[in-house]
């Protein structure tokens, strides 16, 4: 069992991933790649180097500290030659304005369990716990079912936010650590799936069969992406799905765009640069189009 793993955020005070106030932790990794996501640096597997141009100096310490020759300064800051990088992450030492940073940070699950248990009294006043999230987080899972049973010996309420895309022992050994699966669903379109998420959905519409035809603790949720899932057939096909397994309510997750310039400090495209928010109103219509396949919209995240 592995006693180490990278995350790349924990978040506190959260009132969106389970009951009560949480803390979120962030896994690194992640197998599928959605057009969408606002967090591209809970993909990779290890960790990324962002660049912020606005904040650099001028001061040369990062060009003089990288010995593979991987960073220049330029005019509008620093450029960093991503094939030559290693990320051993020495520039960010050095840096002194902030213009460049890590993401990606590796862990035991002692120390984690550690930083988190510091709001054991607000889990313990709000009826909350911890969320383990990502990326996705059984990407790593001797790490996560060591953390798992470690909160759980502690007496932490726990959850898992998981896309569902993950070998199907992977996903039943860490349910029986957890005390809520939060269960992503997408597009039940197998093409769609594919084009937008990078993956076949088909692994994770037969884990969530299958976790519900065990009786597991599940919250469906959906991130509704404009123009993407939020058309009638999409809405028509998910509800239909839900239905036939079994489940009759979900959350919504509306898309926002805060974290499209992460993109650029990682010098990424991102490929949907024209989705803007859904309006109150188209929300509602959303809701009510669930409705109308039988399908209640518990809450909105
Ligand atoms: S992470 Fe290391 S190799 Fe990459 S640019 Fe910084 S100093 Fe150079
Ligand atoms: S060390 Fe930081 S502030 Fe100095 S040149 Fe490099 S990026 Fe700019």
């Amino acid at each position: 069992m592995s006693d180490r793993g990278l995350i790349f955020n924990i978040q506190r005070f959260s009132l969106h991933d389970g009951p009560g106030i949480r803390t979120v932790v962030f896994f690194k990794g992640c197998p599928l790649h959605c057009q969408w996501c606002q967090n591209p640096e809970g993909i990779g597997v290890n960790r990324n180097l962002f660049r912020y141009r606005d904040r650099c100096i001028g001061c040369m310490a990062c060009q003089d500290a990288c010995s593979g020759g991987a960073i220049s300064i330029t005019d509008s800051g620093p450029l960093i030659d991503r094939a030559k990088c290693r990320l051993c992450l020495e520039c960010v030492t050095v840096c002194p304005a902030g213009a460049l940073e890590a993401a990606g940070r590796e862990v035991s699950v002692s120390e984690l369990a550690e930083e988190v248990l510091k709001d054991r009294i607000i889990f313990e006043e709000s009826g909350g716990g911890v969320t383990i999230s990502g990326g996705e987080p059984l990407l790593q899972p001797a790490f996560l079912v060591a953390l798992l049973k470690t909160l759980k010996e502690q007496g932490i309420h726990t959850a898992i936010e998981t896309s569902g895309c993950a070998p199907c022992q992977a996903l039943e050994e860490a349910v029986l650590w957890a005390d809520l699966i939060l269960y992503d669903l997408k597009l039940v379109d197998a093409g769609k799936s594919s084009y937008y998420t990078g993956g076949t959905n088909a692994l994770i519409l037969g884990n969530l069969k299958a976790l519900v035809g065990k009786g597991r603790r599940i919250r469906v949720r959906m991130p509704l992406i404009p123009t993407i899932n939020d058309d009638r057939d999409s809405l028509q096909q998910a509800a239909f799905f839900l239905r036939e397994i079994g489940i009759d309510e979900l959350e919504l997750i509306p898309y926002h765009n805060l974290g499209t310039a992460k993109y650029t400090g990682l010098d990424l495209e991102y490929k949907l640069p024209n989705l803007r928010e859904l309006s109150p109103g188209q929300i509602a219509a959303v809701k009510s189009t669930l409705n109308e396949y039988g399908i209640t919209v518990k809450s909105e995240v």
